[in-house]
C-alpha cells in the first residue's frame, strides 16, 4: 500500500540538470544551450534536459553502431541476453515509485495511473520479451529433399525510437525491450516534455549489465534530433510513437536517406458505441468516463466519441456527465485525485481552443471545459462532455488529445458502423451490447487495430497494440513486435 508521505517526500527531491546518455556513461551536450523542464503541476522551473545537436546525435549513433558491430550484446547467447532484460524489470519494480513520481512531476499524469502504466507496465514488459528471447526459433522450409532452406530471425542493428510524452517510460519500454530482446542497439529520443523518467531507465539498463553503447538516449528538439536520427544513414530501423504530422515527416526522412523501415503508432479518434441492448449502463457510462477522461484525455486509445443509440441516449449523456462532474481534478501527486495535470501550457491552451470550436460549431457543452486551479500556477481543466456533435464537426474528426468527450447519436447498427469508420484514424474502439451477434459483426466491420466489447481500453502484453488506417502500421507489444526489429535471411544449401 502506497502511503501518501513516501510520495510528498519523493517530490520535494531535487532534480539536478541532466546530460546525455551515449557509449554507457553521462556526457555533456555539443553546446550548452539546454531545454527547461516546466511541471506541469505548479508550471514551475523543474531542472533542464541537454538540447543535443545534430553531431550529438551522430556520436550516439556512432556509438550504438560499434556496439552492435563488437556484438557484446548482439551476438551475445539468448539466455545472457535474458537475464539482463530481467534484471532491468526487477530494478525497475524495486524502484517503481521513485520512477512514477519523477514521470508525473515532468508530465502531470495522476499518480495512480502513472504507477500502473509507467513503471507497472515498463517492468512487465522488458520481463515479458526477456523471457521471450530463448523461445524464438528459426524455421526449416517445407522444400525438396535436394535442398534445405532455413530461415534465420536476425537482429537489423541500430534501432532508432523516438517516443511522445504521454506515457513515456511504458512506451519507450514497448520499443526498447523487443528491439533489445533480438540484440539491436539503439538511439532513443523522449519528448522534450516527458525525458526525465527515461534518462533514469538509461542508468537502469547500465546497472542490469547492458553493455555500453547498446543503449543510448538523446535529449533535446524534434526538429534537431528527431530529426537527425531520422535522416541518419546508419540508422536502420525507425520506432515511432507520436502525431500523424510528425509520423509523415518519419516517412519523408527515409525516403530522402537510406530507406530505413518506418514503424508508426499514431493518433486516434476512437469511437466508444453503446447500443440501447448494452447488458448494463451504470458501468458502461463509468467505463467510459474512465476511458477518456483519465490523464486528461493524453490518452492514444482514448474513447473520445461516445456512439449512443437513440433510446439510451439522454439516459447515458445523464450519467456520463455526472461522472465527469464527480471525477477530482487537482494535483496529481495527491492519491486522491482522479485527474491531474494537462501537459504543458501550450497542451491546455489547444484543449480549450477545441472547446470554443465545438460550442461554433453547433456542439452543446453540457458540462466541464474551463481552466480551474489556475491559482496553482498549473495547469488543470474540467473534462467536458458535449452533445449533439454531428461526425462532419471538428469535434468528431480531429484528435484532442485532452479531456473532450463528443457525444454523437446513432439509428441503427449500420449507421454506428458508418459513423465509427469515418474518422481518418483507426486506432481503437469499444461496441456494448448483450447481442453476441451483433458484437462479432461490429468488431469485424470496425476499422481498429483493437475493438473492446462490453469493456474500454483494457489489454495486456500478450495482444498487439496498433493502428488501421491513418493510425499507423506498427504494432508494439505481443511477439508480432519482434517482427520490427529482426531481419529474415535464408540460407538455401544444395544437398
Ligand atoms: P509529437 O508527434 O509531437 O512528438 C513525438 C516525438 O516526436 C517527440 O519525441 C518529438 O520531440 C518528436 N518530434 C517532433 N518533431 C519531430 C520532427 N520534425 N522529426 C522527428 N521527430 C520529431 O507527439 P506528442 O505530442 O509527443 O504525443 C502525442 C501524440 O502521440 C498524439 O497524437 C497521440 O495520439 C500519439 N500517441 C500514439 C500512441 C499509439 O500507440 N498509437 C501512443 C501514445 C501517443
Amino acid at each position: 500500500m502506497i502511503q501518501q508521505s513516501s510520495i510528498d517526500a519523493l517530490r520535494r527531491i531535487e532534480i539536478p540538470p541532466q546530460s546525455l546518455f551515449i557509449g554507457g556513461r553521462w556526457q555533456p551536450a555539443e553546446t550548452e544551450e539546454a531545454v527547461d523542464c516546466i511541471s506541469p503541476i505548479d508550471g514551475r522551473h523543474l531542472t533542464t534536459i541537454a538540447r543535443a545537436s545534430r553531431a550529438d546525435v551522430d556520436r550516439a549513433v556512432q556509438s550504438a553502431r560499434l556496439a552492435f558491430e563488437a556484438g557484446r550484446w548482439s551476438r551475445m547467447a539468448p539466455a545472457g541476453r535474458k537475464k539482463v532484460l530481467l534484471r532491468i524489470a526487477e530494478i525497475i519494480e524495486a524502484r517503481a515509485l521513485e520512477l512514477a513520481v519523477l514521470g508525473v512531476r515532468d508530465n502531470g499524469t495522476e499518480i495512480g495511473m502513472a504507477l500502473r502504466a509507467e513503471p507497472g507496465s515498463a517492468a512487465a514488459t522488458f520481463r515479458y520479451y526477456g523471457e521471450a528471447i530463448d523461445k524464438i526459433y528459426g524455421e526449416i522450409a517445407p522444400t525438396g529433399p535436394s535442398v534445405l532452406g532455413l530461415v534465420h530471425r536476425e537482429a537489423v542493428g541500430v534501432v532508432g525510437a523516438i517516443v511522445p510524452w504521454n506515457m513515456p517510460l511504458m512506451i519507450g519500454a514497448w520499443k526498447l525491450a523487443p528491439a533489445l530482446a533480438m540484440g539491436n542497439s539503439l538511439v532513443l529520443k523522449p519528448a522534450e516534455a516527458a525525458s526525465l523518467t527515461l534518462l533514469k531507465l538509461a542508468e537502469i539498463c547500465a546497472e542490469a549489465g547492458l553493455p555500453e553503447g547498446v543503449l543510448n538516449v538523446v535529449t533535446g528538439s524534434g526538429s534537431v534530433v528527431g530529426e537527425a536520427i531520422g535522416m541518419h544513414m546508419d540508422v536502420d530501423v525507425l520506432a515511432f510513437t507520436g502525431s500523424n504530422g510528425v509520423g509523415r515527416r518519419l516517412l519523408e526522412y527515409s525516403a530522402r536517406s537510406n530507406l530505413k523501415r518506418v514503424y508508426l503508432e499514431l493518433g486516434g479518434k476512437s469511437p466508444n458505441v453503446i447500443f440501447a441492448d448494452a447488458p448494463d449502463l451504470a458501468k458502461a457510462a463509468a467505463v467510459a468516463a474512465n476511458g477518456i477522461f483519465r490523464n486528461s484525455g493524453q490518452v492514444c486509445v482514448a474513447g473520445s466519441r461516445l456512439l449512443v443509440q437513440r433510446g439510451v441516449h439522454d439516459e447515458m449523456v445523464g450519467r456520463i456527465s455526472a461522472h465527469a462532474t464527480a471525477m477530482k481534478v487537482g494535483d496529481p501527486l495527491s492519491l486522491e485525485t482522479d485527474i491531474g495535470a494537462v501537459s504543458s501550457e501550450r497542451q491546455l491552451e489547444s484543449n480549450l481552443d477545441y472547446v470554443k470550436r465545438a460550442e461554433g460549431d453547433g456542439g452543446r457543452r453540457v458540462v466541464g471545459g474551463e481552466r480551474i486551479l489556475q491559482e496553482t500556477g498549473g495547469y488543470y481543466m474540467r473534462p467536458a462532455v458535449f452533445d449533439a456533435i454531428t461526425p462532419d464537426m471538428t469535434l468528431a474528426r480531429e484528435e484532442v488529445f485532452g479531456p473532450l468527450l463528443a457525444v454523437i447519436p446513432f439509428e441503427d447498427e449500420a449507421d454506428a458502423i458508418r459513423i465509427a469508420n469515418s474518422t481518418e484514424y483507426g486506432l481503437a474502439a469499444a461496441v456494448w451490447t448483450s447481442d453476441l451477434s451483433t458484437a462479432h459483426r461490429m468488431v469485424r466491420a470496425i476499422q481498429a487495430g483493437i475493438v473492446h466489447v462490453n469493456t474500454y481500453g483494457g489489454s495486456d502484453l500478450t495482444v498487439p497494440l496498433g493502428g488501421h488506417k491513418q493510425s499507423g502500421n506498427g504494432h508494439d507489444k505481443s511477439l508480432h513486435a519482434l517482427e520490427k526489429y529482426t531481419s529474415l535471411k535464408t540460407a538455401w544449401f544444395q544437398l
